[in-house]
Formats: C-alpha cells, structure tokens, sequence
C-alpha cells in the first residue's frame, strides 16, 4: 500500500517549492492508488502560528491537494516522550540536563534514493542527536521518524535540502527498530540564474500567485513540470493523463528552472479555455473587490470579459485593462493622450457623436456603420479616427475591437466621452 506524506511546519506561508513536493506526493498516491497524508509538524511552540496553518490548508485546498488523513505534532508529544523513554531504558540514549540524545554508533549508511540513487554517508560525520529538547519538545528528526514509522509511510518524498537530515533519520529507524522506508529527495526549484528560487524569480508564496490573479489549474500544471513530464514535450497537461504515467523514478536529478514566462503563458491558455461565463465567475469577486458597488454583473460582465479573455495572461490583466468601463472618467495611459490627441479632432468627434446617438438599436454592426458613414461624409480615412476615439473612449493606445468596445461601454457613455474629450 503507497501511503505517502506532506509535512510542512506552519512557520511560514506555503512555499511554492512545498507546494510542489505536496503535489508529487499526491499525485503518487492517486497514481498507485494510495493515501495522501497531511502532517503538521508544529513542535516548534514559538515559530508555529495559527495563521500560517491556515494560511497552508487554504492553499492545499485551493490547488485541489486533498488529503486522506490529517495530523498536528503537537498532538503527539506523549508518544514522542514514551519513544524517548524507550530509547533512554534501552540505553541507546542518554540524558544531558533535560534533553535527550541519541548514542551514535560508527558504521556507514546507505540511503537508497528512488530520485538519485545509492548515497553513502559514513557516521563519522555524525554526532549524537539530540532527540528531546530540555524543554520536552521532540526535535524534528525524532517526531519525523516516529510519525512516519508509525504512519507507516511507505515513501518519503520531500526536497532535496533534507538529504543531510536522512542519514541521521536512518540511525534513529535502526535505534527504534522500525521499518525504513523508501526515500526520494526532490531536486530544489531554482531560479533563472541557477540560484535557488526567490522572491526575484517570481513570488514564493502559494498565495501570492492566487491574489496575483493565477488560476489553480495553471499553477499545478506548472508545478508538475518542474523535474517531470509526461514526454513528447508537452506542456499543458491534464491531471488525469499526468497520473497514468507519473512516476517518480522519472524525476529529474538537476535542479528544476522556474521561468513565470512559462507560468503566465500556461495561465493564459487555461484562461482561453473558460467559457467567459466561468471566466466572469472567476473575476467578479476580483471585480468587486476593486469596484464595489460596479453594476457590470452577469451577462453584462461575460460581454466585456469575451471581449479580453483571449489575450488575458493572468486575471489581473482583465482589470487592469477594464478600468474604463467600470470608472465614470477615463484615466489616460501616460502619454497616450499627448500623442494621440494633441490634434483637435472636435468636429470630427462630435459628428460622429451626432451619429451613434441616433442610433436606436446600439450593437457593433450599427456602431460601425454609422463610424462609417462619418468617415465617408468627411472624406478622411477610417484609421485617422480610430486611434483617437480609442484613446477618448478607453484612455489606453491598444484594445480589443473599436465597435465592441463602443457597445460593451454603451451608447450614452461613448457618446459623453467623445463630447467630452477635447473640453478641457
Ligand atoms: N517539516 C519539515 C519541513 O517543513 C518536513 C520535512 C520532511 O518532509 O521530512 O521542511
């Protein structure tokens, strides 16, 4: 039976590197069909926060990281107490003051990596480990071990910067006398430098990627190609057909590049995938958290978010994009105005502010046909008013189409707008 692990400890927020060692470990249980446990190791008192605890189930919950059984540490201290006990009756530990150590004995041990192989450390290096702290809390490699032998994971699989920790865990197995398990050992997320992954690269916090307007689904693809793939290069993949050939033997033993090019454009296609009635769900909290009290909701939100969702890299880009419709007055990009309406256009404006406001069916066909008609009646070609209404309508240089535009802002508020845009 696989039974595997994620043990973050709540001193801090979800770490995208933990996030993706939570995935591998899920994704190996769905793939063996086996159990995905969630561990707390909060034996640290004073760093673990409540906050950070929740801050981690939230994030789980929201990559879609649901797990089979539940644990805190700090649950648990008798039964460290009572192992340590154990140790101490059996003198293979002894008592400094209030702590307890491990006697370390000379032999070399071998780690048999699923990841990297055969690894070799000889004891040597090792120092008796203090099990218990004087002020009777378990350290982490002892309530680990315990946890894990009791929890009968079958497979431990975390990062590549607890390999140093895995001799010392062994000795601890041996002295306990459990069973070991199997180990693999992630290689660590990187950033494009080859340094390891931090703030500069991109965010670090699971969070931060949510509220930066990162869909889930994008996340977890991504995540799952950091040191895996599913072959033939591809790289938008399914959960489902991720599961059928993931292994972890097939994880890559170099450090995986983290590249938020790469993210935002694995973003972008889950976003062209919504219907813009599941985009427009996605959005309207983004929506009114921004613009309370906006009455663009339902059918009128899905109309102007079909209008953006194909060029959308993240769901931030859609307000930053929209502001003109949800603002009563148009905020001009820097130098946008200068450039594109320096020349006073009011005749040509109003005219065509004359003609839409005679349109009595306002959708994108009678918009331009009436655009149309201005252009022709003046004699001056269609693109010397395109740029400067956009620019009047929106504040921005570049959008989606003219006519859509004109229809999703509405008849009465383009018409004010042109009115409007050479007033000073
Ligand atoms: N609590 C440890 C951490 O957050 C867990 C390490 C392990 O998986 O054994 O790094």
């Amino acid at each position: 039976m696989v039974r595997v692990r994620f043990a973050p400890s709540p001193t801090g927020f979800l770490h995208i590197g933990g996030a993706r060692t939570a995935l591998f470990n899920w994704m190996y249980a769905k793939a063996q069909g086996g159990q995905f446990i969630l561990r707390i190791e909060d034996t640290d008192k004073v760093r673990s926060k409540p906050e950070y605890l929740d801050e981690i189930l939230e994030s789980m919950k929201w990559l879609g990281l649901s797990w089979d059984e539940f644990y805190k540490q700090s649950d648990r201290f008798d039964l460290y107490r009572q192992y340590a006990d154990k140790l101490l009756a059996e003198d293979k530990a002894y008592k400094d003051g209030e702590a307890v150590i491990l006697r370390v004995p000379q032999k070399s041990i071998k780690i048999y990596d699923l990841i990297r192989g055969e690894i070799v450390v000889d004891s040597k290096e090792i120092k008796d480990q203090v099990l218990m702290k004087s002020d009777g809390s378990p350290t982490y490699s002892f309530a680990c071990v315990i946890d894990d032998a009791l929890m009968e994971i079958s497979c431990v699989i975390r990062g590549e910067d607890h390999i140093s920790n895995t001799p010392k865990q062994i000795l601890i197995y041996e002295a306990l006398g459990f069973k070991l398990p199997k180990f693999a050992h992630l290689p660590l997320i990187m950033d494009p430098e080859g340094g390891r992954m931090s703030k500069r690269a991109g965010a670090t916090a699971v969070t931060e990627y949510r509220t930066q307007g990162f869909l889930s689904q994008a996340i977890v693809n991504y995540l799952m190609l950091l040191g895996w793939s599913p072959g033939n290069n591809q790289e938008k993949v399914l959960m489902a057909s991720a599961l059928k050939t993931f292994s972890i033997k097939k994880i890559n033993k170099a450090g995986a590049a983290f590249s938020l090019e790469k993210l935002e454009w694995l973003n972008s296609q889950y976003i062209k995938e919504m219907s813009a009635a599941q985009l427009a769900e996605a959005l309207s909290p983004l929506v009114a958290s921004k613009y309370p009290g906006t009455l663009l909701q339902g059918k009128a939100l899905e109309d102007v978010v079909q209008l953006y969702k194909g060029r959308m890299n993240t769901l931030l880009d859609f307000l930053d994009w929209t502001d003109f419709i949800f603002n009563d007055e148009v905020k001009f990009e820097e130098d946008v105005k200068a450039t594109h309406l320096s020349q006073d256009m009011r005749k040509e404006f109003d005219l065509l502010a004359e003609r839409l406001s005679a349109v009595t069916d306002f959708n994108v066909k009678t918009a331009e046909e009436a655009f149309r008609g201005v252009v022709s009646q003046l004699g001056i070609e269609a693109g010397i008013l395109v740029h400067p209404v956009r620019v009047a309508l929106t504040g921005k240089a570049v959008g989606p189409g003219l006519f859509d535009t004109m229809v999703v802002l509405g008849k009465e508020r383009t018409v004010r707008r042109l009115k409007e845009a050479f007033k000073q």
